[in-house]
């Protein structure tokens, strides 16, 4: 979980990066975004597994988190259309 998050930080941090050099592509932005919405699902999801039980009771701010998480992959773009963007920016240059 901890290298998950640390490579999601460090592609967004990149990409924020190429943004203020003014080089930052839609390919950069959509695997950043990609990368953190997912990862953010993941961590959410193995920090209720750890909890057992006591992770989705309202005593903890896990369910909550674990609920807010599940829209980040829906709005500024669901991750099917971040990967559309991915691959598309991967395979136009070859001519597909
Ligand atoms: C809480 C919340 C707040 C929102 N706030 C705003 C807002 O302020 N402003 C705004 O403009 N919008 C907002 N939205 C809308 C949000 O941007 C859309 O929900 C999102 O773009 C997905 O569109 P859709 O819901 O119509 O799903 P659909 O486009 O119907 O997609 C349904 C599913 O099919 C997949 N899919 C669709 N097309 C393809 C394809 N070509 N290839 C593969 N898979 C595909 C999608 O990835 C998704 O999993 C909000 C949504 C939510 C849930």
């Amino acid at each position: 979980m901890a290298v998950e998050l640390k490579a999601a930080e460090l592609m967004v941090l990149e990409a924020a990066w190429k943004y203020d050099l003014g080089t930052a592509t839609d390919q950069d932005m959509a695997m950043a975004k990609l990368k953190a919405t997912e990862m953010l699902a993941m961590v959410a999801d193995e920090a209720i597994q750890i909890h057992g039980g006591m992770g989705l009771m309202e005593d903890l701010p896990l369910e909550r988190i674990w609920r807010d998480a599940r829209v980040e992959r829906i709005w500024e773009g669901t991750s099917e259309i971040q990967r559309h963007i991915i691959s598309r920016s991967m395979l136009r240059p070859l001519g597909a």
